[in-house]
């Protein structure tokens, strides 16, 4: 069974990407299941409104906490309704073809009956302790939850660590915020049903959460079972775990062994293993303390032999 994925967002046309390449053909193998939502099917005015001046003032307009808990609420029903892959069950009708803006299974008809039963699950806290995983997974069908991602600044930063520990999950919900952000009774309100994330890509603040859920879909879905072509690319990744942990990658060439005058490092054509492994981590430890000098200070002194310490 695949992971099923539900992005929300007031621009579900951010989202096409995901219908090429890797990703593109996760999804047309069933690896993956992504369902793009527009939030504003789930508002009740003429106008759509999703967004209200801020309590307290201030600039900006913050994202309104019903529309959230609608489009959340619906979302979550259907999943279980579907046989979220929580439950064992094969994911159908995932929208490979079409756009994603009118892809979604879901339409915008209100929600009728009630949200979410009332199960009450002690959930971890909103900014709760990270890599822990979810506790729901695999769990019941009938309190099938999805793990809740909402990208923001202020959040905790989004690393390979928790790409691995998300590409784990049966089934994520991302709430791409947009403005100052979403009404955070939103995160409360699901943080005591479910895991809630608040993740942050990056130092700098983008104009809405669409390109950071693409970030983060793209970690998540490369690590995914059957989606890198060899499974051995993402092992020696910058930041994939293990010995070379904090280590950033090497540079890597390819023929012709001469281009422009530039020659291949010498010891890439020698065939000898033990000296190329030797001078890959060389460049390695050259490139982190260079480039990431704060990463290299965090390098466990246990994992560093003679030679690395000469570097
Ligand atoms: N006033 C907010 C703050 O400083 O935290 C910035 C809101 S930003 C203009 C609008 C939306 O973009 C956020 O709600 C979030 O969804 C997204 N966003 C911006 N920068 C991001 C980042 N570095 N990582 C993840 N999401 C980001």
């Amino acid at each position: 069974p695949g992971m099923r994925l539900d992005i929300v967002s007031i621009f579900p046309e951010y989202f096409s990407p995901l219908d090429v390449s890797l990703i593109g053909k996760a999804r047309e193998r069933g690896t993956l299941d992504v369902r793009v939502h527009q939030l504003r099917d789930w508002t009740h005015d003429v106008h759509k409104t999703v967004d209200d001046t801020p309590y307290g003032g201030g600039p900006g307009m913050v994202m309104k906490p019903e529309v959230w808990g609608e489009a959340i609420d619906a979302i979550i029903a259907d999943g279980r309704a579907a046989g979220s892959p929580a439950a064992d069950s094969p994911i159908t009708g995932s929208p490979i073809t079409g756009s994603p803006a009118t892809g979604s299974p879901i339409t915008g008809s209100p929600i009728t009956g009630s949200p979410a039963t009332g199960s009450p699950i002690t959930g971890s806290p909103i900014t709760g302790s990270p890599a822990t995983g979810s506790p729901f997974a695999g769990g019941p069908e009938a309190s099938a939850t999805p793990r809740i991602i909402v990208p923001t600044p202020s959040g905790r930063p989004f690393t390979q660590e928790i790409a691995q520990e998300l590409a784990a999950e049966p089934w994520l919900l991302f709430a791409c915020g947009r403005y100052e952000g979403i009404d955070s009774r939103v995160m409360r309100e699901y943080g005591a049903r479910m895991r809630v994330d608040e993740l942050s890509i990056g130092d700098y603040v983008l104009a809405g959460g669409e390109v950071a859920v693409l970030v983060m879909v793209e970690a998540i879905g490369r690590l995914l079972p059957g989606v890198l072509g060899n499974v051995h690319s993402a092992v020696d990744d910058s930041f994939a775990p293990g010995a070379m942990r904090n280590l950033l990658e090497g540079p890597v060439y390819t023929k012709p062994p001469v281009w422009r005058g530039h020659e291949v490092p010498e010891v890439l054509l020698s065939g000898h293993h033990g000296k190329i492994a030797r001078w890959r981590r060389d460049e390695a430890l050259r490139r982190t303390v260079a480039n990431r000098p704060e990463l290299a200070a965090a390098i466990d002194p246990e994992t560093l032999d003679k030679h690395d310490r000469k570097l």
